[in-house]
């Protein structure tokens, strides 16, 4: 399995402004996001007049010299989804959602803020029958009834590979738009999610509408809160508990940027994920001394 010194999840500027200063201090990293940066970043049209040292440029041009600065810094990001980060002791494991697993000494979470609230049943389902992994769980599912509630045009091809697999899948699309899937065992529904039902596993989903039998429900978001991303996590709301030195509850976990709260704002967001980055180079120069001790 791959290890790294410290995993980044996130290629916002917090994640980015950690990996450039994490490759400063000469540690191996990797960075996951997406090419594109930031969702966020992308729909900024306005000129973004409070970003020093660049004066006015929206979000996408933004995006765009981040983009520049760190390929010449020689860090590439990895378009993959992290599903869940384990703590497991002194390192971490991640399962990213392609079901492949990394090691991380120390993990910078930079993953942005996400609105609203799990479902209720979300946490108490997690793992009997609410999944975050279609490629993860799918196997789980073979030949039973399924449904997806999914976050962005990109869960259509996870519907997709769910069909291969499970007996039937009902497709629930948080956004509007057209969808469309190759497979016909696959029935949309444009209802609202309220609550997860079961009793020692989930049995169905609760809508506005109506009860939808389900022997899993993949809840497959843009981003995941913070406290299912990591089990353990301690969080204030939708964000992640810190002190100054953006250090987390767990032991080599720091976080970084809008997960932390208020402000959202690009320089909070690159300031925090320097003083993490730092956070995490020095915590992983201790555990080097005190092995060698
Ligand atoms: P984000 O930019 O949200 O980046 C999060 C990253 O994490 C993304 O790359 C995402 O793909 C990745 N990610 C999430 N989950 C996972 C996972 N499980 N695995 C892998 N990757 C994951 N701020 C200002 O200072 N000035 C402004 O003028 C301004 N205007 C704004 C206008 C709008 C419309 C919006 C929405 C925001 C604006 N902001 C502004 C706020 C600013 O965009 C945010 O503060 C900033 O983008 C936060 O950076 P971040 O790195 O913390 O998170």
């Amino acid at each position: 399995m791959a290890r790294y010194d410290i995993a980044i999840i996130g290629s916002g500027p917090a994640g980015l402004e950690a990996a450039l200063t994490a490759k400063n201090r000469n540690k191996s990293i990797i960075v996951f996001g997406s090419r594109n940066l930031s969702n966020k970043m992308q729909v900024i049209e306005h000129p973004i007049t409070n970003y020093l040292g660049l004066k006015n440029v929206t979000g996408k041009q933004m995006a765009e010299i981040f983009l520049d600065q760190i390929q010449d810094a020689g860090i590439a990001i990895t378009e993959k989804k992290v599903a869940t980060v384990y703590a497991m002791g002194s390192y971490f494991t991640l399962q990213l959602s392609d079901a492949d697993f990394i090691e991380a000494d120390a993990v910078i979470l930079a993953a942005g803020v996400i609105a609203g609230k799990p479902y209720p049943g979300e946490s108490e389902f997690l793992g009997r029958g609410v999944s975050y992994c279609a490629t993860c769980d799918a196997p789980l599912y073979k030949g039973k009834k399924v449904t997806v509630i999914g976050g962005s045009q990109a869960e259509e091809n996870e519907s997709d590979f769910l069909a291969e697999i499970c007996s039937e899948v009902t497709y629930i699309p948080l956004y509007s738009g057209e969808i469309s899937f190759t497979h016909d065992n696959i029935k949309v529904v444009r209802e609202k999610p309220v609550e997860i039902l079961g009793g020692t596993k989930a049995t169905s989903l609760k809508t506005n509408q109506s009860e939808i039998a389900s022997d899993c429900v993949f809840i497959l978001r843009e981003a995941q809160f913070p406290g299912q991303l990591v089990p353990g996590l301690e969080t204030d709301g939708a964000a992640v508990k810190v002190d100054r030195m953006m250090k987390t509850n767990i032991n080599g976990l720091f976080a970084a940027g809008d997960i932390t709260g208020l402000p959202y704002q690009f320089t909070k967001s690159a300031g925090e994920g320097n003083v993490a980055a730092l956070s995490a180079a020095a915590y992983l120069d201790q555990k080097k001394r005190n092995a060698q001790k």
